[in-house]
């Protein structure tokens, strides 16, 4: 067993051990839950984010809201229960500082729209949990760790699947060699996007396409199969539609090397359904998620011995819930600011690769 994946199988004792922990209810109550404002009332933060708030997390809730659309306000207002006073549109984002009901700031904008409020978060004394991209670049992720290291506050980022039983578990049988060393790592995510206007087809809001916004998934997947960082990409792209995908990348295959020598094949897409599967490829046998192995609406796998038979949980109310508990019990998160930077070296790797028509290294 090499250095790293000692200290990754150590590392994992840590998450094995805390998984019951996040995962199931505890006699032991906090006084107070941690107060949460919700930052952009788009699709994810309507449909997913503001539900499991009310209705799945124990160490948090909604207590606060920020928006450009005063109709959501008035709406939200009623259906949450959320007094007028604690309502603020993006102007009036840092009276958030003075708020004493808010704890953490979930910011739930566009991809390019992430540093700046979670710098103003910091700056208004803030804890920050950031929508996945963190931000569009390596060096946009560094300037918000600096500045929530500069105000003392928390970073996390929306790695959902990171606290899913389904993802637990691939990690414990890659990190503890289960199935024997890791040889192989194979990931992939992807889905036909509909409406050509919207902000994930326009560069400057999202900063790329397919691999920004859910091969970021795949990524994740193989740096935390391995638990390593790949040291060399080899990516290529291909794009059939450059009418709707003018401006950000449609299809990438990408190939990552690590330096215990594990590859790892990925790919992404935003032309056609049905590429959602994270899977390890070990000396004695193999394990997988898919063919849901990153949505939310229900995780499935299997491995070389048979089907994985594991709960579904609420993904945000488990990431939240443990974000809060970081901040309540003072413990580092796994779903960190550095975890976003890594991600983010490795999506330029790919596009630089892609660019330069070679394999490039990483880091
Ligand atoms: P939406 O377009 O549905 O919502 C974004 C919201 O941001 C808007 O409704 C609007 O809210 C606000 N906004 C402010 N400025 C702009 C602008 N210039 N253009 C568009 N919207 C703006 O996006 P999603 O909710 O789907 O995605 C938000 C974030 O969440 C993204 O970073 C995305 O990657 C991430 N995401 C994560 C998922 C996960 O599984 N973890 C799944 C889906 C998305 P308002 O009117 O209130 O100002």
């Amino acid at each position: 067993m090499n250095t790293n994946r000692r200290s990754f199988v150590k590392a994992t004792a840590t998450l094995a051990a805390a998984a019951p922990f996040i995962l199931t209810a505890r006699a032991q109550e906090p006084q107070r839950k941690l107060g949460v404002a919700l930052v952009g009332l788009g699709s994810l933060a309507t449909n997913q984010i503001a539900p499991a708030l009310a209705k799945n997390t124990r160490l948090c809730k909604l207590t606060a809201l920020v928006s450009g659309t005063p109709e959501k306000l008035t709406k939200w207002q009623a259906q949450y229960g959320i007094p007028a006073t604690h309502c603020y549109n993006y102007e009036q984002f840092d009276r958030l500082k003075d708020n004493p009901d808010v704890d953490i700031v979930y910011v739930v904008l566009p991809n390019s729209m992430h540093p700046e409020f979670t710098v103003r978060a910091a700056q208004a004394g803030k804890h920050v949990f950031t929508e996945k991209p963190m931000a569009n670049s390596a060096a946009e992720c560094q300037q918000m760790i600096d500045a929530c290291k500069q105000a003392k506050r928390r970073l996390g980022v929306g790695y959902r699947c990171q606290f899913t039983p389904h993802h637990l578990e691939m990690i414990r049988l890659s990190r503890y060699e289960v199935f024997g060393r890791l040889k192989c790592v194979e990931a992939a995510f992807g889905f036909k996007i509909g409406d050509p206007t919207q902000w994930r087809l326009r560069k400057a809001l999202a900063g790329g396409g397919a691999l920004m916004d859910v091969g970021i998934y795949a990524i994740q997947g193989m740096r935390y199969l391995v638990g390593e960082e790949p040291v060399s990409v080899q990516a290529f792209e291909t794009k059939t539609d450059k009418v709707k995908f003018a401006e950000v990348d449609e299809t990438i295959t990408w190939e990552l090397k690590f330096p215990g020598g594990v590859l790892a094949k990925g790919a992404t897409t935003y032309a056609f359904n049905g590429m959602n599967y994270l899977r390890g490829l070990a000396e004695n046998g193999w394990f997988e998620l898919g063919p849901q192995a990153y949505g939310y609406g229900g995780l499935n796998g299997r491995t070389s011995k048979g089907p994985l038979e594991l709960p579904q949980v609420d993904h945000f109310a488990a990431e939240l819930d443990d974000f809060a508990e970081c901040i309540l019990k003072n413990r580092p998160t796994r779903a960190s600011g550095e975890e976003g930077l890594a991600d983010l070296k490795v999506i330029e790797g790919i596009y630089r690769s892609i660019a330069e028509g070679k394999a490039v290294k990483l880091g």
